[in-house]
């Protein structure tokens, strides 16, 4: 058990709690100190997990599933988004011998696991979808734990009769889980206990995205990146409704998170870490009321996509409902289920451009490049930019070329929109 990601974490959201107590920025949402105090716990509660040797999970997308057996869930993808010094992680999955050809995160997480810094899992559950590199880190990490593994498969298209395929196959998960691992067990109450905290958390996060539409934007560029998860704990409503209620305030003051918004721009399919990036952003006055990933269209309930009754035609039942949760990313579907909403989101929130941010080995955005942005460009008479960068490991030079381009393009659509021509197409 080596402790090094835990420690830095736990520094990690100290110091964040200390800035911003030191001197409260209005980029920020001032209830960041108590979801990085949420963290602090999380993080607390996890370690003790680890040891007293509760059995761990990994289901990206399905911790729910996980908890309702009695497994301690782990977020194995975004511990590899949270990394301190990602070269460290890198190293250790290229030495066992992978290739530095896939995406940045899927590396790490497995670099954090290879290197004994993250809790082995028991049970490991991937599921047919686009994002191949995601599926194939979960294999690895089932295979260097020796976990338990089952790849579900995710049939196309939103219908009953897929979700029904994929709530037999969780029953079954749940049959195999407890005939071999010794302590697991279903329990029924506690499902329905989180799901209907999960009900509650769905209609909050949806009013979030109901005040994005304001312009200026309520919440500022770094903020917007910090997925609003649908929480299934009392605790985390209650945190969330707090949230909220911060993000109302500035709305209805016509207050936004950064000086003078001048562009609102929808930013595709990963974030770009690297404070250069944002501080590009901030200080050119460009807002991003909208964070297009695998499963944001069904989080904010861009309608139909988020709400079950309209989408399978009928009420759920319980464990149908956590088969939907699986079923619903927008990466599991064909591209039009990834492309429909954003074209719903930009018009409702008003958004002026897209920036679709690729990384070298995700095979998903790249496939949808050129459909992407000729419907936008058609339906919406808004410019894309193609942009390519690394999560972790540009170059400084490259990362310097990327935000070069991001600035220029930034700069092209603000003329534009100034001189009164939003729909003019910078050459990007
Ligand atoms: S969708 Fe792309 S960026 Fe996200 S995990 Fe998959 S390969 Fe990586």
């Amino acid at each position: 058990m080596d402790l090094t990601f835990f420690n830095e974490q736990i520094k990690k959201y100290e110091r964040r709690i200390r800035a911003i107590e030191a001197s409260p920025s209005s980029a920020f949402l001032k209830t960041n100190v108590e979801l990085y105090r949420m963290e602090l716990e999380n993080l607390d509660r996890t370690l003790e997990a680890w040891k007293s040797g509760r059995p761990f999970a990994i289901m990206p997308g399905m911790e729910i599933f996980a908890r309702i057996m009695g497994f301690y869930p782990w977020n194995y993808i975004a511990a590899g988004d949270r990394v301190t010094d990602p070269s460290r992680y890198l190293d250790a999955a290229i030495k066992a011998g992978y290739s530095d050809h896939s995406c940045d995160r899927t590396l790490t997480a497995l670099g954090l696991l290879l290197r004994g810094e993250m809790p082995p899992p028991r049970l490991v559950v991937s599921m047919r979808f686009a994002c191949e590199p995601e599926r194939l880190t979960t294999v690895a990490a089932a295979k260097h734990s020796d976990a338990l593994y089952y790849a579900i498969d995710n049939p196309l298209g939103w219908t009953y009769e897929a979700l029904k395929y994929v709530t037999e196959q969780l029953w079954e998960i749940i049959g195999l889980a407890e005939k071999t691992i010794p302590g697991i067990q279903y329990d029924e109450d506690l499902l329905l206990e989180i799901l209907h905290w999960t009900d509650e958390s769905k209609k909050l996060v949806r009013q979030n995205y109901e005040m994005r539409k304001n312009v200026p934007c309520p919440i500022g560029p770094k903020d917007a990146f910090r997925l609003d998860y649908v929480r299934g704990s009392k605790r985390g409503v209650e945190h969330y409704e707090r949230r909220l209620a911060e993000i109302t305030e500035r709305a209805e003051k016509g207050v936004g998170a950064i000086k003078e918004e001048r562009l609102r721009v929808a930013w595709m399919a990963t974030g770009p870490y690297s404070r250069d990036t944002f501080k590009i952003l901030e200080e050119m006055g460009v807002s991003v009321p909208w964070f297009h990933y695998g499963g944001a269209a069904s989080m904010y309930s861009v309608v139909p996509y988020g709400e079950n009754e309209k989408r399978y035609g009928r009420k759920l039942k319980p464990m149908e409902k956590v088969a939907a949760l699986a079923h619903f990313s927008g990466w599991a579907q064909t591209a039009d289920y990834w492309i429909d909403p954003l074209i719903t989101v930009c018009r409702e929130l008003k958004i002026d451009a897209v920036v679709d941010f690729l990384q070298p080995g995700c095979v998903v955005t790249k496939g949808l490049k050129k459909i992407i942005s000729t419907r936008v460009k058609n339906e919406l008479g808004i410019p894309v930019l193609d942009l390519e960068g690394r999560q972790f490991f540009n170059s400084p030079a490259a990362q310097a070329e990327m935000n070069r381009r991001l600035a220029e393009f930034l700069e092209l659509c603000i003329q534009n929109k100034e001189a009164g021509h939003p729909a003019a197409l910078p050459e990007v």
